[in-house]
């Protein structure tokens, strides 16, 4: 035998059954998947999003600009090759891909405001560990041309809706970044602070001090969270337009009956954000990576990338996370056969095939038993599927054109006409699928 093939360290497999992955839990199935990605799917629309799918493959320029040559992102996460003299970059994050998309297609002059959504896989070469893959899946949202705040506590009330559907146990946290008048003021005052402060903190907060200082109040090293804790507040050096904007967005949010905590150590890990910043955080389940959600205005990313002075806000959420926490509520979303019908003979399967033909293009998922097994070892396998009911067909049945179909779960018998059949299954399941 030759060699196993691996796959690629920090990616996974997603499958219809239990797969095991080290280090992380091993009871995700593809349904979990699917619970979070229909229920995004069904919700999003009714605010106004549509879907917007951009490439993988994006100019390494656009996240360069686009995220901040000072972030971790940009500074040692992202997959970057030479295509025959371009430098491309495998998308790590959406936000940049949709605003050049909004950009180059002028959606300002069609739509006075527009609303994205998006669901697709993104690239990060991080450290792996529980909750933090290479290639993780997000589902995000992104609404331009809309100054605020309503829409800022729009968007919240939607992401705690859509938690709340899929029954997770989050906080919504809450913050404001200032903009370009005021936060340069405070930047200034807490690069002042920690530099005071320097031989307490990590290595990396330390040039973190240098390069990026409100990155420091995220660190997750015990210590910088205590410089953090002592550090100025960027409440205190808010302009009055970004107190006036933050006091809206928590007026709408208590309109609309939200409930959120104001977390002055909210930052987020891009530069692009201004004013409003919000995440979900998992109250259970998740260990250290228990952001799920995560979202902020970026008022000035449009024009940064090329394109008009147009505001923007979105949120990003991650599919791996959020499906980990409905794996463990055991909710799942599968498709399960209405119909195993199992041929005895020759003669029978050729019915068989036939029946399970007429229920599909009926709208009704049926599965067909391939192998000869005996009754009881073919209702055995329907059980395990999880079908509705089992038809067993014999040379009996197929002589008298009837059949008894069984119910699975109650043990009850259906006596049916195999004309007809796929009418005949409708009827038996009345109002339910
Ligand atoms: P974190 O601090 O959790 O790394 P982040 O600030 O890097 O988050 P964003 O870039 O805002 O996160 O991404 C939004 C969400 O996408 C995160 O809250 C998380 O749920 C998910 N996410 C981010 N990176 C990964 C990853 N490497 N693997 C799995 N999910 C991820
Ligand atoms: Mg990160």
């Amino acid at each position: 035998m030759s060699q196993k093939i691996r796959g690629v360290k920090g990616t996974r497999d997603v499958l219809p059954l239990d797969t095991y992955v080290k280090d992380d839990d091993p009871w995700v199935r593809v349904g979990h998947f699917h619970r979070v990605e229909q229920s995004a799917r069904d919700l999003f629309p009714l605010y106004g999003y549509r879907e917007a799918r951009t490439p993988i493959l994006e100019r390494t320029e656009l996240f360069v600009r686009g995220i901040g040559e000072v972030t971790d992102i940009v500074g040692k996460e992202m997959y970057t090759f030479d295509d025959r003299g371009d430098s491309v970059t495998m998308r790590p994050e959406n936000t940049a891909s949709l605003v050049r998309a909004y950009v180059e297609h002028n959606l300002q002059q069609q739509e006075p405001e527009t609303k994205w959504w998006y669901l697709g896989p993104m690239f990060r070469r991080e450290r792996q560990q529980r909750g933090r893959y290479r290639q993780f899946t997000q589902i995000g949202i992104e609404a331009f041309g809309n100054p605020g705040p309503r829409i800022d506590a729009e968007q919240i009330e939607m992401l705690d809706r859509w938690l709340r559907t899929l029954e997770i146990p989050f906080g919504m946290h809450l913050n404001t970044l200032g903009d370009g008048t005021c936060r340069p003021r405070y930047r200034e005052a807490l690069q002042a602070y920690l530099r005071s402060r320097a031989d307490e903190l990590c290595e990396e907060c330390r040039k973190r001090t240098e390069t990026n200082p409100i990155r420091v109040l995220d660190c997750k090293n015990p210590k910088c969270q205590e410089v953090a804790a002592g550090a100025p507040s960027m409440e205190a050096f808010l302009c009055e337009p970004c107190k006036a904007h933050f006091a809206g967005v928590q007026d709408s949010l208590q309109r609309l009956g939200v409930k959120y905590v104001v977390d002055p150590k909210l930052v987020r890990g891009l530069d692009y954000y201004t004013r409003t910043t919000y995440e979900a955080i998992a109250t259970s389940g998740l260990g250290a990576q228990s952001t799920v959600a995560g979202g902020g205005r970026y008022d000035g990313l449009v024009k940064e990338l090329g394109g008009p002075d147009v505001p923007g806000i979105g949120f990003a959420a991650g599919v791996e996370r959020l499906a980990l926490l409905v794996a463990q509520q055991g909710r799942e979303a599968v498709v399960r056969p209405v119909v195993f019908i199992a041929p005895l003979g020759d003669a029978e399967a050729a019915k068989a095939d036939q029946l399970a033909q007429e229920l599909r293009a009926a709208g009704l998922s049926a599965e067909v038993s391939f192998r000869k097994a005996n009754p009881g070892n073919q209702l055995k396998r329907a059980d395990a599927l999880g079908a509705r009911f089992a038809l067993v067909l014999g040379d009996a049945e197929l002589k008298e054109g009837r059949a008894k179909l069984k119910e699975l779960k109650s043990g009850a018998q259906h006596e049916v006409a195999l004309a007809g059949f796929a009418a005949e299954v409708r009827r038996l399941l009345g109002g339910s699928p």
